[in-house]
């Protein structure tokens, strides 16, 4: 677990698209943040630069004791959900799980335990031989949320995780990641378009617009405002 700051952060693409224009926030230990905004305000490139995905232009963001920009890719202690799931097609549920830990070197031993506990948690013990063709929509999307839960990071970060399933799983996938958080208390930074989808899920509701933020503050404090 892992506090996350940013300090003075920008974002300007080649092309000099100003995308984030001066961030500056401290995300709690244990916290659930979700950054909402219109298209295009700069949610996702700012997700991006904590991930490492993205240099960061001007300012500092740091994970812990770690300053992201400094640290390689491979000792990056954080797990990352997108909304294409991201699985390996041609490996089972259970080798996309293990995927990410053998390229840490982790005894065989403790992989298996990781995956035990990691599908008894989100109830996919049952698909662990399949590939992912065989498997539903939501059960994808969980396998893509195991990947990140059996790394056991310090934070995850979702990018419109649910944005490609239908209505009713959408909701279903909702309260499941709230529970999820509820169990692990693992720092949670979520991307989404979807003001309901953010309200319900946020400790805190970070509302980007032009690449700044606009307003920070719980969800019933910034929509019972007239
Ligand atoms: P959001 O996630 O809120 O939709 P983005 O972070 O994707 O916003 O985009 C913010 C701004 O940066 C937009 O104007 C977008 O067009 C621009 N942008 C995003 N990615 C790139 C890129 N790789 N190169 C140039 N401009 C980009
Ligand atoms: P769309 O059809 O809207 O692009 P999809 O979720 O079908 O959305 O695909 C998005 C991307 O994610 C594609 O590049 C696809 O290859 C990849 N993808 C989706 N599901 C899987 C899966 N189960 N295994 C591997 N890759 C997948």
């Amino acid at each position: 677990m892992a506090q996350i700051t940013l300090s003075g952060v920008k974002k300007v693409y080649a092309g000099g698209v100003e995308a984030v224009k001066g961030v500056d926030l401290e995300i709690g230990d244990g916290e659930f943040v979700v950054f909402v905004g219109p298209s295009g305000c700069g949610k996702s490139t700012l997700l991006r630069m904590i991930a490492g995905l993205e240099t960061i232009s001007e300012g500092e963001i740091r994970i812990g004791d770690r300053v992201v920009n400094e640290v390689e890719p491979a000792d990056r202690d954080i797990a990352m959900v997108f909304q294409n799931y991201a699985l390996y097609p041609h490996m089972s549920v259970r080798q996309n799980l293990a995927y990410g830990l053998r390229n840490r070197r982790m005894a065989r031993a403790e992989i298996d335990r990781r995956i035990a506990d990691t599908a008894a948690i989100l109830q996919i013990t049952d698909f662990l031989e399949r590939k992912p063709r065989a498997l539903s929509g939501g059960q994808r999307q969980r396998v893509a949320m195991g990947r990140a839960i059996v790394r056991d990071p310090a934070a995850f970060l979702f990018d419109e995780p649910l944005s490609n399933l239908d209505a009713k799983l959408r909701l279903h996938m909702r309260a499941e990641i709230k529970q999820l958080h509820r169990r692990l208390s693992t720092t949670s930074v979520y991307v989404t378009h979807d003001q309901l989808e953010a309200m319900t899920l946020a400790d805190r509701l970070v509302v980007l617009n032009g690449g700044r933020i606009e307003q920070v503050g719980k969800p019933l404090d910034l929509y019972r405002r007239p």
